[in-house]
């Protein structure tokens, strides 16, 4: 499916920023990455893969 240019509603993540740029993932949401069970939020593909390439340093402890 996809979604891009349009913003992901109904997802539960657990984070609140984007962990990467820091922008609020409420109203920003495009994409979401699971991390050890958790549903994390990004405002972009490109967030996204940042988190994958290290999300060890960006998931919530
Ligand atoms: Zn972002």
């Amino acid at each position: 499916m996809d979604s891009s240019g349009e913003n992901i509603k109904n997802v539960q993540v657990v984070n609140e920023e984007d962990p990467i740029c820091h922008m609020k993932t409420a109203g920003s949401l495009k994409d979401t990455a699971v991390y050890k069970a958790k549903v994390y939020g990004f405002c972009s593909s490109y967030c996204k893969d940042e988190f994958k390439k290290n999300p060890e340093s960006y998931a919530q402890k």
